[in-house]
């Protein structure tokens, strides 16, 4: 089109680079990195320090581990069928081994006798105090063009992988894209912010940790690969701050709206709650319950997070509140995560809510044309009160006549920005004719810190359950490794099921996947067709996120009516299914799960206060796995758990935003995060006190960094099965 603007370059295809064709461009694509500023914003997950050449001689006083590069000739080559190929360097008379795995069938003319070769890898001390390099690189070609003995190939970033790209080609493109775009980028953080806390421009920040320089000092590059140099703290902050500009945005949206408020009397609604609940509710609850009732009754919009261990009850506090809002005329939403779960809370509140004359509906994708249509209707003339669903609630389709009360379930598998979709979803906020913004209800399992509380979930209240229904008994939780544990835990499940229980296998694939050396993963197909015979006579039932939805349904269902004795499941059980006659759970290559999902899958069972167990089994034999798996199962404590899942992987899922590379290694270090999140807190309120609208030219990228972050429209965090 004559007269549009050209694109900048950043917002250009990757195949606009000299290297990237359409082959390259597709693969790339498939793991979300389209455009040139995609890669730049693909940060390196380390760095190999390949700067010293280094002398044979000099190897056999290094300390192992150390990564060198060595160019020497080849004295000979010993192939060990496919399996393994030793060559030996030489140079002035000193002799080094290399070794491969796995060798290709090139790799014996490469290492011909007399060659000269550079090996870039890590050192390893044999059990005889001599030195070998374990799988190094052949750096051969990349050395070609250096001249000099001292110039090495410098800090090397390691990315993560990309199916079907080779590391060199990626690493070569990203060094373009750098070279021609990074001096492109936009600097979305105020001048001020960047010059008060010392931090690079977003440019240097991105050279720097895509091509370190090379004569960084030691302690530079250990901060480096510790993710605390400053161009990383910069790239983790500008995150940072941008949540935070997006939840200060939120919250004073939230607080010059009008609520729904309902004019009711709690009192008399509690009342109505516990005569229709087949339970008498803890204190706890009771509290919770009063807390939530207080905000709905008031004008202001109520934004508050419930957090409470698994099997706590949180539903039936989400119930008492929809209960208010729909005896004050109000309708609500209540969105969970997998479609499994929605059916679920549909059939539990619906027989709860008939008893109290509240009308519940279920929206999932498994609906038919016509089931959806009727359920859609019903909610736009009011005829339901309480809308249960998945993510298909974010729908544009869907029109809420009167909406009270916007209520996530298992927030943590959410996003930040679906939160607020929710409510804003279909145009609900603020509500065409009645100008409202409806409450907001968070229920969450997976407690967090406080730090990542003002990140993830910076504009709510918290209200914690911190009690669990009475009778509850702790799951007792066995580590077991390898076959001879397996067959134990198998042999445990028969026994459960001879005495009339039910129980859960749950496996982290749904089918087998080559793993390279890490050997076989147990996948739930294969271990389905293994149990049958194996278990029998138990019935044994099949259940995956990639089912049809009526599929899960059906299985569930019967698993729920007592006609299948085990479920062999992925993680679509980790949240919320709520079968209470089951009492065993072995979970297969449970090093697999975060500590926190290990944790939400054992809540699955002992629901109905019985004696229950739980098998972490594992073919892993390294010490930090087993370690890991040991906490948790000598840990009952949620809290204490989420905190040590923090600890070890990073905030990423809890955060509720994928976090990768230098960021995710940055966020990987609670402490050093509260500050910054602390401070990205304190920048975000200053600069929105001085101009709430972003209108100022100069906050014109970040406007931007916050819309697309905020407005853009994302399927929700998918199923790990
Ligand atoms: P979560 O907090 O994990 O969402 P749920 O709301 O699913 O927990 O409740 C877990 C189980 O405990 C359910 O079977 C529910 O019916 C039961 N339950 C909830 N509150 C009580 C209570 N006060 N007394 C007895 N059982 C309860
Ligand atoms: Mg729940």
């Amino acid at each position: 089109m004559a007269g549009a603007p050209t694109p900048s370059l950043l917002d250009q295809p990757v195949t606009a680079l000299a290297g990237a064709g359409p082959v390259t461009a597709a693969r790339l694509a498939e793991r979300g990195l389209e455009s040139v500023r995609d890669l730049l914003d693909f940060l390196p997950l380390g760095y190999q320090d390949f700067r010293a050449l280094y002398p044979l001689s000099a190897l056999a006083g290094l300390p192992e581990g150390q990564m060198v590069v060595v160019r020497a000739v080849v004295r000979r080559a010993r192939p060990f069928f496919r399996r393994l190929l030793d060559v030996y360097l030489e140079q002035d008379g000193v002799q080094v081994r290399a070794r491969w795995f796995r060798p290709n069938a090139g790799m014996v003319k490469t290492y011909a006798k007399g060659n000269l070769v550079a090996l870039a890898g890590s050192l390893r001390r044999a059990k005889d105090g001599t030195v070998e390099l374990i799988q190094p690189r052949n750096v051969t070609a990349l050395m070609a063009g250096q001249a000099g003995e001292k110039s090495g190939l410098g800090l090397r970033p390691r990315y993560p992988v990309v199916e079907k790209v080779p590391g060199r080609v990626i690493e070569k493109l990203v060094t373009t894209a750098v070279e021609q775009a990074a001096g492109l980028v936009p600097d979305v953080l105020p001048a001020g912010v960047a010059k008060r806390l010392g931090l690079p421009s977003i440019a240097d920040s991105l050279r720097q940790v895509h091509q370190p320089d090379a004569s960084l000092s030691d302690e530079k590059l250990a901060e480096l690969l510790a993710g605390q140099a400053p161009a990383q703290r910069r790239l983790a902050f500008e995150d940072l701050f941008v949540v935070q500009v997006g939840l200060a945005l939120e919250r004073d949206r939230a607080r010059r709206a009008a609520g729904w408020r309902c004019d009711v009397d709690g009192e008399e609604v509690l009342a109505s709650a516990r005569a229709a609940l087949p339970f008498v509710l803890t204190s706890g609850q009771e509290r919770a319950i009063r807390a939530l009732f207080a905000d709905l009754t008031s004008a202001t919009p109520m934004q508050r997070l419930l957090q409470g261990d698994v099997g706590s009850g949180k539903t039936a506090v989400a119930f008492a509140a929809a209960l208010l809002v729909g005896r004050s005329g109000g309708q609500s939403l209540l969105m969970a995560p997998t479609e499994v779960l929605a059916e679920q809370h549909g059939r539990t509140l619906a027989a709860w809510g008939g008893k109290a004359g509240l009308r519940v509906g279920v929206l999932h994708a498994g609906l038919d044309a016509r089931e959806r249509r009727s359920v859609l209707g019903a909610v736009a003339t009011g005829d339901i009160d309480l809308l249960v669903g998945t993510h298909a609630l974010l729908e544009q389709s869907l029109r809420v006549a009167r909406l009270g009360l916007a209520i996530v379930d298992e927030q943590h598998r959410f996003g930040v920005r679906q939160r607020a979709a929710l409510r804003r979803a279909g145009g609900w906020i603020p509500d065409e004719k009645t100008g409202m913004v409806p409450h907001l209800l968070v229920l969450s399992a997976t407690p967090i810190p406080r730090s990542l509380a003002l990140t993830a979930y910076g504009d709510l209240e918290l209200t914690t359950l911190d009690e669990s229904p009475p009778g509850r008994q702790i799951v007792a939780t066995h580590l077991g490794v390898g076959e001879a544990a397996r067959r134990e835990a198998l042999a445990a499940v028969k026994a459960v099921v001879a005495a009339g229980g039910q129980g859960f296998v749950v496996c982290p694939a749904i089918i087998e996947q080559k793993q390279g050396r890490s050997g076989r993963r147990a996948s739930a197909l294969s271990r389905f067709r293994e149990l049958g015979p194996l278990l029998a006579p138990t019935r044994v039932g099949l259940l995956h996120g990639q089912m049809s939805s009526a599929e899960q349904q059906e299985v569930v269902a019967a698993f729920r009516a007592g006609k299948i004795d085990v479920l062999v499941a992925t993680t679509v059980l980790e949240v919320g299914v709520d079968v209470p006659r089951a009492s065993i759970i072995v979970i297969e290559d449970a090093e697999r799960f975060g500590l926190a999902q290990l944790h939400q899958l054992r809540g699955r069972v002992g629901r109905a206060g019985q004696e229950s167990s739980c098998f972490l089994l594992t073919g892993a034999q390294n010490s930090e796995i087993l370690d890991r798996l040991t906490f948790v199962a000598e840990t009952s404590d949620g809290f204490r758990i989420a905190e040590e899942d923090l600890r070890r992987r990073g905030p990423g899922e809890i955060y509720g935003e994928r976090q990768t590379g230098v960021v995710g290694l940055w966020l990987r270090n609670p402490t050093g995060v509260a500050g910054l999140v602390e401070k990205a807190r304190r920048e975000a309120e200053v600069l929105f006190a001085a101009d709430p609208a972003l209108a100022s030219p100069e906050s014109s990228p970040l406007r931007q960094a916050v819309e697309a972050r905020w407005l853009r429209r994302r399927p929700i965090a998918e199923e790990a099965g």
